[in-house]
């Protein structure tokens, strides 16, 4: 087997494990399983949700508790049609696809046309993949859909589930999910799914700007549900057609966006490693072709399994959004800029910086990067392979796990008593069933960062057994200095000092 070929199986042998982890340690499961799944929708399950809820706490505070001039909101998933309109989502939101009539698979162009590349340059022919690559970009720009049409059939691209080239013309496909409001089901009463939590915040703009008195430069950031009807769903929560985003849209005065768009790639690249991902597996990938409303555009990709993906997007949307709805709504969009001297610029429409994560994908890149194995040799003298997760303390869906040695001589109520003292500052659980060798074990799979065990001489001298999750080592220690331990390895305070 050739060397990348290789690598490409390892990586994939690789997501799969944690898939099946995922699933097997009740993080992830997919969604309506029993009744056979239902594609690119997952459900979380009792560790996946608190670790969810872990991330979007600690990015919520990044933004709203760190920042004193940025504020939070939470939008509704319906807004009046109109909105998308405005936005560009009903004319432009769309992706060119094309059908193989034989398998009747449907297929992103770009992602098929890009999957042939990564085929030639595995097979040494890196120069003519980027004269492909290079004819999509401009034919996609152009939206010569008929010459891409040309170029899949002369580059022989084939269907990888019937190996044909007999493929139906290019077509544009909306992303988005519609229904109908009201009782009466008509076009008039059609309404979307939002496809970005963005529009919920440039809607309030005015709304957030006068009633908490804010002045620009000031931010808005919202936690929410996003919905797009993606077509190459695939790679289990990377691309999912329900998800949930993490924006934060900053409005500033125009002609400062680039001071402000600079300071965000920086904070936002910390704020990644600062939760645990390493600085080696993230990077910036500037964007050449920018959005009709960017003036300036870059991703922060994570080196997933499956190769480095965007995991963020970081975008310089001038002024687009709020002078569309301006021009749509009808209603002033304007900011009265009272520091600005000059009269004739006092009044503007603010222009926006925007950082924009999904909860689940940085989810998968905190899970792909936290599964750990290692090897090691147990009391019987075998090498035995380890697994935990190495998950930043702050994030970890349990903290801390409470166990009696036996259940008798008074152990577990003991055991219960310290399990109480913590429950109320930390993710606490207690657990009496099972060995506490095994229990440990568990513990590491979900990623628990400190398991403590109650034995015979606690009774005696008030001191537990705490085990530390990243080196198996146990140390003695008094019950009562377990809230400092704890809390010193739980606190936001060391993710905040990395922000600087
Ligand atoms: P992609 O190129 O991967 O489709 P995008 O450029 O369309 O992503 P944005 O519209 O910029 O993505 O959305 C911002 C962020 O929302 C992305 O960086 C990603 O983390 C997340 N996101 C977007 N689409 C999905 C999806 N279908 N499933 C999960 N997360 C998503």
């Amino acid at each position: 087997m050739a060397n990348k070929e290789k690598k490409d199986a390892q990586e994939n042998k690789l997501f799969q494990t944690i898939i099946s982890h995922a699933k097997e340690y009740g993080f992830v499961f997919p969604s309506s399983e029993i009744y056979d799944g239902l594609q690119a929708v997952y459900d979380y399950g009792q560790n996946g949700v608190q670790l969810k809820n872990n991330l979007k706490q600690v990015w919520w505070k990044a933004m709203t508790q760190l920042n004193e001039n940025i504020v939070g909101i939470d939008a509704a998933i319906f807004m009046h049609p109109t909105v998308w309109k405005a936005s560009g989502h009903v004319d432009g939101f769309n992706d060119p696809m094309i059908d193989n009539k034989d398998s009747k698979k449907r297929y992103r162009v770009d992602h098929l046309i890009e999957r042939h590349a990564e085929k030639m340059i595995a097979e040494g022919k890196k120069t003519e993949a980027e004269v492909l690559l290079q004819k999509m970009d401009d034919l996609l720009a152009k939206e010569d859909f008929k010459t891409l049409y040309e170029l899949i059939v002369s580059e022989k691209i084939a269907c990888e589930i019937s190996s044909t080239v007999n493929w139906t013309e290019v077509r544009q496909f909306n992303l988005m999910f519609s229904t109908e409001i009201g009782s009466v089901s008509d076009e008039s009463n059609k309404i979307y799914l939002r496809p970005e939590t963005a529009q919920g915040i440039f809607v309030n703009f005015l709304n957030v700007q006068k009633t908490g008195r804010m002045k620009i430069p000031f931010g808005i950031a919202q936690i929410g549900k996003a919905f797009r009807n993606e077509i190459v769903a695939r790679q289990f929560i990377f691309r999912m057609r329900e998800f949930e985003q993490m924006e934060m849209q900053y409005f500033v005065r125009p002609g400062e966006e680039m001071i402000t768009y600079n300071d965000w790639k920086e904070k936002r690249m910390k704020f990644l490693q600062a939760i645990g991902l390493p600085a080696q597996k993230l990077r910036f990938h500037n964007h050449t072709k920018l959005a009709h409303y960017a003036n300036a555009a870059l991703d922060i990709e994570y080196e997933f399994p499956f190769g480095f993906k965007e995991l963020e997007g970081i975008h310089s949307r001038t002024d687009f959004d709020l002078k569309n709805h301006q021009e749509y709504s009808k209603t002033k969009q304007i900011y009265f800029d009272e520091e600005v001297q000059d009269k004739e610029k006092q009044r503007y429409i603010p222009y926006v910086v925007e950082t924009s994560i999904g909860a689940d994908r940085l989810f998968l890149a905190i899970l792909c990067n936290a599964y750990t194995e290692t090897e090691g040799v147990d009391a019987k003298g075998e090498t035995k392979t380890r697994i935990f997760l190495k998950l930043h303390p702050a994030i970890a869906p349990i903290k801390v796990a409470v166990f009696p040695l036996v259940r008798n001589s008074g152990l577990p109520e003991k055991a219960r008593e310290v399990f109480e003292m913590l429950r109320y500052d930390f993710d606490a659980m207690y657990e009496e069933r099972g060995a506490i060798g095994k229990n440990y074990t568990r513990m590491d799979m979900i990623g628990t960062p400190f398991c403590i065990t109650v034995d015979h001489q606690t009774l005696e001298d008030q001191t537990v057994t705490i085990r530390y999750r990243d080196t198996t080592e146990q140390e003695r220690v008094l019950i009562s200095d377990l809230p400092k331990i704890i809390g010193e390895a739980v606190s936001l305070r060391k993710v905040w000092e990395k922000l600087g």
